[in-house]
Order: C-alpha cells, then sequence, then structure tokens
C-alpha cells in the first residue's frame, strides 16, 4: 500500500503541520511527528472529513482575525505634497483635493499637506496618517518636496509571520560556501533580470513563493558575537556535512552550538554525487554525537544534496520551510525597529556601511540608530537584491548608509527619537567602560566588555 508523508499531505490540503497532526491524532492515527508516514486510505479518509467539516469554523475565524490588522497607518515626513499622500493611500490628486475642498481647505495639489488636511484626509479615507521627521531635509527630493515613507505606525500588538534566518555551519571545506552560491544562484531574482547583485553578506532567497534569508557569516562566528551580545539572529542551522570526510572537529564544534542557542539543526549530508560518499556512514557517526536521522526513527532532518550538481537542493529548501512552518517564526512589525548586524566596513565613497538585519518593526530611511558602539541616521538602504528601498520589516537583511562610525559585527540596534538621545547613551557608556577599566584590578576579558557595552 502507498503511503504519503505528513507534511506533504499537509500541503496538499492547505492546512499546516500542526493542524494536520491534530486532525490525525482526533481520527486515532497513531503519527509522531510531520514527517511520520500515514497510508493513502487514512490520507483519503482524512481528504473526505475536511470537505465535510469546511466552512463550519477555521477558515472564517481566521479572516476575521486578519481583517483588524488591516487597517492602513503611514507616516507622511514634513513637506509631502497632498499628490504624494493621495498616491500613499491610493486615490488620485483630483480626489484628494476635492476632498479637502469640500471640508473647507484650499490646498492645491503640489502643495504640502499640513496637520490639518491629513487629519481631513484621514477621516475621509479611514487610513491612520502622521506626520513624521522634524528635520528632514535629507529626505527632500530633487524637486524639494519630500518624499513619502510608507510605513506601520508605531502601535504594538501586531504579531505576524516572518521568513527564516538560516545559518550554514560545518567543517571547513565541506561545502559551506558551495551551498550558499547554489542557493543564491538560483533563487535570485535579480539575477535573473541579467544584474550583477550586489553582495551585502545575507540574501533573501525564494522557494515555493515563501522568502528565506541566508547569512553568509559562518555560523560559529555568527553565533558566539552575537550571543556573547545576547543576540540571536538565527532559526534555523544548515549542517553541512561532507559524505566523503564524516562527521569532524568543527562538525562537532558546530552541534555544540547550535545546540547551546537552541536552534533546530537540519543536516545537509553533501557532495553525495562523489564516488567515495558514503551517507550512511555520516548518519552513523550523527546518531553517534546525538543527532539521529528522521528515517531511523530520530529527530534529525537529513537531506542528501550535491551542492555542485544542485541534487536534493529542492529537498532541503522545502525542509528549511517546513522547520520554519513548525517553529511558527514571528514578528511586529508595527513596534520600534531592533535588530542585530551582520556585517560592517569603512568604505571609501560611501563612508561607514553595515549590512543590519530587521528583526522587530520597520525600519526606514531616515531612521536614527543607536547602536552598542555607533550611531548615526538612515541616509539611504539597499536590499539584498542591490534595490533602494525606503522601509524594511523583520527578517530583511539591508545595507544601510549614513551612520556616523562602523558598528561591530553582533551588535543589536534600536531607533531612538533623535541624535543627541543616540550620541549622549553612547558617551554614557564610554564613560562606564572606562571607569570599570580604571577600577578593575584585573584586564577585562572579552566578555566583560561586550556586558557593559
Ligand atoms: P567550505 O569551506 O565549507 O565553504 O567549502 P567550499 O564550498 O569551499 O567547498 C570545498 C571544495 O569542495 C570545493 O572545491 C568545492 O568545489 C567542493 N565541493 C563542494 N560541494 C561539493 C559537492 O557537492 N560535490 C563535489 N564533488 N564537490 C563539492
Ligand atoms: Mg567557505
Amino acid at each position: 500500500m502507498s503511503k504519503i508523508r505528513v507534511y506533504e499531505l499537509a500541503k496538499l490540503l492547505g492546512k499546516s503541520n500542526k493542524e494536520l497532526l491534530d486532525i490525525l491524532i482526533d481520527l486515532g492515527v497513531d503519527v509522531k511527528s510531520h514527517m511520520s508516514s500515514i497510508d493513502n486510505d487514512i490520507a483519503q479518509l482524512v481528504e473526505e472529513s475536511l470537505r465535510g467539516a469546511s466552512g463550519t469554523e477555521g477558515p472564517g475565524k481566521k479572516e476575521e482575525e486578519r481583517s483588524v490588522i488591516k487597517t492602513d497607518s503611514y507616516e507622511v515626513s514634513k513637506g509631502s505634497t497632498v499628490k504624494a499622500v493621495a498616491q500613499l493611500i491610493g486615490i488620485s490628486p483630483a480626489e484628494a483635493v476635492k476632498c479637502l475642498i469640500s471640508a473647507g481647505l484650499m490646498v492645491p495639489a503640489d502643495s504640502p499637506v499640513d496637520e490639518k488636511s491629513l487629519k481631513v484626509l484621514q477621516d475621509a479615507y479611514n487610513v491612520v496618517l502622521t506626520m513624521a521627521c522634524e528635520d528632514d531635509a535629507e529626505n527632500e527630493g530633487a524637486d524639494g518636496t519630500c518624499t513619502v515613507i510608507k510605513r506601520p505606525r508605531f502601535h504594538g500588538d501586531h504579531m505576524e509571520p516572518r521568513p527564516p534566518i538560516v545559518t550554514v555551519m560545518g567543517h571547513v571545506d565541506h561545502g559551506k560556501t558551495t551551498l550558499l552560491d547554489f542557493i543564491r544562484k538560483t533563487n535570485i531574482t535579480a539575477r535573473e533580470a541579467g544584474g550583477i547583485t550586489q553582495h551585502i553578506g545575507a540574501s533573501t532567497v525564494m522557494h515555493e513563493g515563501k522568502e528565506i534569508v541566508f547569512l553568509d557569516t559562518p555560523g560559529h562566528e555568527a553565533f558566539t558575537s552575537m550571543r556573547a551580545r545576547g543576540a540571536q539572529a538565527t532559526d534555523i542551522a544548515i549542517l553541512v556535512v561532507a559524505a566523503d570526510d564524516g562527521v569532524m572537529p568543527q562538525t562537532r564544534e558546530a552541534i555544540n552550538h547550535a545546540k547551546a542557542a537552541g536552534v533546530p539543526i537540519i543536516v545537509a549530508i553533501n557532495k553525495v554525487d562523489k564516488p567515495a560518499a558514503k551517507p550512511d556512514r555520516v548518519r552513523q557517526q550523527l546518531s553517534d554525537v546525538g543527532l539521529a536521522p528522521e528515517e531511523w526513527g530520530g529527530n534529525t532532518i537529513m537531506v542528501e544534496v550535491s551542492a555542485k550538481s544542485g541534487q536534493g537542493m529542492p529537498q532541503l529548501l522545502e525542509m528549511i520551510l517546513l522547520v520554519a512552518e513548525i517553529e511558527e517564526l514571528k514578528a511586529d512589525p508595527t513596534v520600534k525597529p531592533r535588530g542585530v548586524v551582520v556585517e560592517a566596513k569603512l568604505d571609501k565613497g560611501k563612508g561607514p556601511v553595515a549590512t543590519v538585519l530587521v528583526q522587530e518593526g520597520t525600519l526606514c530611511k531616515g531612521d536614527i540608530l543607536l547602536f552598542d558602539s555607533a550611531c548615526g541616521k538612515i541616509r539611504a538602504m539597499i536590499d539584498s537584491e542591490g534595490k533602494m528601498i525606503d522601509c524594511a520589516g523583520p527578517s530583511t537583511p539591508v545595507e544601510i548608509l549614513g551612520l556616523a562610525t562602523v558598528p561591530q559585527p553582533g551588535e543589536v540596534f534600536t531607533s531612538v527619537e533623535n541624535e543627541r538621545i543616540a550620541r549622549d547613551a553612547l558617551s554614557s557608556r564610554e564613560q562606564d567602560l572606562r571607569n570599570a577599566q580604571q577600577g578593575g584590578p584585573r584586564k577585562l576579558s572579552l566578555e566583560d566588555l561586550y556586558s557593559q557595552l
């Protein structure tokens, strides 16, 4: 009798793995996880029972929950024209002007909006419009008008699903770079457009319509520097093990880092195209260090791949999405932006540039950021496909320009009201650090430094 895996059936039926597991358990089927196999006739039974029950609960309720979140709210920078605001809320400039006239306000389409006219438009079109950035000369376009930045207003309490952030780990020469290159090459849309994408240290790739974010920083480095600062940027670790070499010292180290951080591991048994490949030997060695493969009744997902030929790569990406779904990764795009530095350097032409990962909230051009050791105002933002963007939500890697100094990888940041607050916070941190150094009899360890930043 043919069988089907729980996650495959879930996908076919448009259910989450968790929903489907609940249904199966209710039906008395013996299933352990999304990887469990069930007979096809049971699958059919589930499908029929779902068809019978459709429309009674579930979907309807979800729709309702979602509609509450739907109120659009925008921040409008000072000096934005009526025309720009009209565009933002999806009406014609003429309609906006008419609306203002009917409220007794004579404002031409090319004039800047004031608080009063914003309020009129807000009430008429059922959106939330707020005026932002007092001193924003930098947001001015060439014609002297300000750009309108579309961002959710800070209100919080709007958790939304976010893409998983993945780090690739493993022993040297086992194929980490080749694997990342293959995934990027085949899944980044901008490449197809012919542009040579600039490399920012992280990339967002698409698989089956869903986004996955890959960090380029080798896993163990990212883990240690970020964890020392109390930040964690990784949701899933891909452990690359070469099938012709097996578990090596850095493989074990990587496992320990991921375990200490509580990050789920997916094993990519790589180089299976090689004649000397022994994937089962790798499974055995991993079982011996506490990672038993699911196909042997354990809990670790293992996928045989060749980063060179691409064999097994779609399955690996599918497993990443599967684990991400089980983890139920969520973030709130409407809270104050917060995130972590992935890479940073001083560029001769551009000055300090930092690739950051937004973890909560929505980061926008013009925001003032305070890092552990640096601060500055975002002058421009570039996404992993090299496009200039105005705003970036949770799980988006972006390169930012405009900082005064270069922050360190692993530093966290938040946005603050103005540059004075940022500078004051930095100088008081520096003072604390100096005091501690003078007072302390022993030399400070790196850990001490981090804890004081
Ligand atoms: P890293 O040190 O983990 O980043 O490993 P690299 O990606 O630099 O790969 C080390 C070597 O293994 C390179 O010569 C790659 O071409 C080769 N390699 C990587 N993946 C595969 C694979 O799937 N099959 C084969 N045959 N060679 C591979
Ligand atoms: Mg490498």
